[in-house]
């Protein structure tokens, strides 16, 4: 009846059931636990016709031509360059931290000498993580990164990830570098827009395929099971291809223990007023327990008299309690992942794709890219 079980709708899920429905003519048995699409992409309207986004800010951004072209044949776009601003020393000042960030919070002299000693050691409009900024044999330099680190990474991190910036991968907070130069967008990259009509709208027409049969509310083992390496669909084996984008450890009954994930607790709230900040995005790193407010009408316009926003407290992922977002990056997680991996790759008919499966931190261009490549590998097999 299917050839593919594809579990979990989120973004690989869906560019995985939409890529073998149509282009490859494969009958998908499309599962998610949610009652919606598109997993902590998914957004709606709120009460007040705000366009949200559930599980937090979703801000799609890319280089990869290939990855809009490809999303582009089910939305239409409008451009939107996000920018967040850091709360810091009384001031809400642009970040990644850039040059317009220096010229604010430091008095002209110095902001020039470390503007030309940061031009001297890099190339304009390049991005240094504040960890490499740590290392300059510079006085200056590391006068500045001490100071960055300090009022922007440290206490963000620990709320963030309860841990400190040194001992998380640091591609985490590379993410966020310092930016030599005066663009002050968050993200640099060609392609910075978001789907016309929201992500959902745009992952519906995804699912318009007549072989996708989609089924929510449905958690995976209410119809399938793993035994002994082999799958079993409505208690029948199943020898088609799995596609699995949920937790690996859960996959595997937590066989060499949890897999930690963060989880965020969204709080949002409707106020009456025309605007509550001045930017999408304001981060807190050194007070609260949030670590920022969105609010979403500068993300998606609106003439409203009424605003939402929502802020986001970090917490550890408890099973049953709450939602996996982030996989925590340690040597320690990373060798436990491979364990689970190293399982996987036993059983000939499963694929792992995507931020929980493969337990990396994925943007949303690479999530796509990826699943793109996957199906690239697959569709020569089947
Ligand atoms: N970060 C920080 N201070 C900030 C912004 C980010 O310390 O004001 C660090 C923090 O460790 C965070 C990481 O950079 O987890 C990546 O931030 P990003 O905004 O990319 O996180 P996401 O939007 O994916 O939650």
């Amino acid at each position: 009846m299917f050839d593919v079980i594809t579990v979990g709708a989120g973004l690989s899920g869906i560019v995985l059931a939409e890529r073998l429905s149509s282009v490859s003519n494969k009958k998908i048995l499309l599962l998610d636990r949610r009652n919606t699409i598109g997993g902590n992409c998914y957004d709606e309207k709120n009460e007040v016709n705000i366009l949200i986004h559930k599980y937090g800010p979703h801000l799609f951004h890319t280089d990869n031509k290939a990855v809009v072209d490809y999303l582009s044949n089910f939305t239409e776009w409008e451009v939107y360059n996000h920018k967040v601003l850091a709360y810091i020393d009384g001031r809400e000042v642009p970040i990644p931290f850039n040059f317009n960030t220096l010229y604010q919070v430091f008095p002209p002299e110095l902001a020039k000498k470390l503007e030309q000693k940061l031009l001297a050691a890099y190339p304009y409009n390049s991005k240094v993580p504040i960890l490499e900024l740590k290392q300059s044999a510079d006085e200056d330099l590391q006068f500045l990164a001490d100071y960055i680190y300090e009022k922007i990474f440290v206490n963000y991190t620990a709320k963030q990830w309860g841990m400190k910036p040194e001992e998380i991968d640091a591609a985490v907070t590379a993410r966020v570098p310092v930016f030599i130069g005066r663009d002050d967008r968050y993200f640099n990259d060609t392609y910075q827009m978001l789907p016309i009509r929201g992500y959902t709208e745009m992952f519906r027409n995804m699912l318009d395929h007549p072989n996708i049969k989609l089924m929510l509310n449905t958690d995976f083992k209410e119809v399938c099971e793993l035994k002994d390496g082999k799958f079993y669909l409505f208690g029948q084996p199943f020898d088609g291809q799995v596609i699995y984008t949920g937790q690996i450890d859960e996959l595997f009954a937590y066989r060499f223990g949890e897999l930690p994930y963060r989880s965020v607790r969204m709080e949002f709230e409707t106020l009456s007023r025309r605007w509550y900040q001045d930017a999408a995005t304001v981060n807190y790193p050194n007070q609260y327990a949030f670590t920022r407010i969105t609010e979403f009408k500068h993300i998606h316009p609106i003439d409203s008299d009424q605003t939402t926003i929502l802020k986001e407290y970090p917490e550890p992922y408890v099973i049953g309690k709450n939602t996996p977002y982030y996989p925590v990056f340690t040597g320690e997680n990373q060798r436990k992942y491979a364990q689970y991996k190293d399982l996987a790759a036993q059983i000939p008919n499963l694929t792992l794709v995507g931020r929980l499966a493969e337990y990396r931190y994925y943007d949303m261009d690479d999530a796509v890219a990826n699943a793109l490549d996957i199906f690239e590998d697959m569709k020569e097999k089947l």
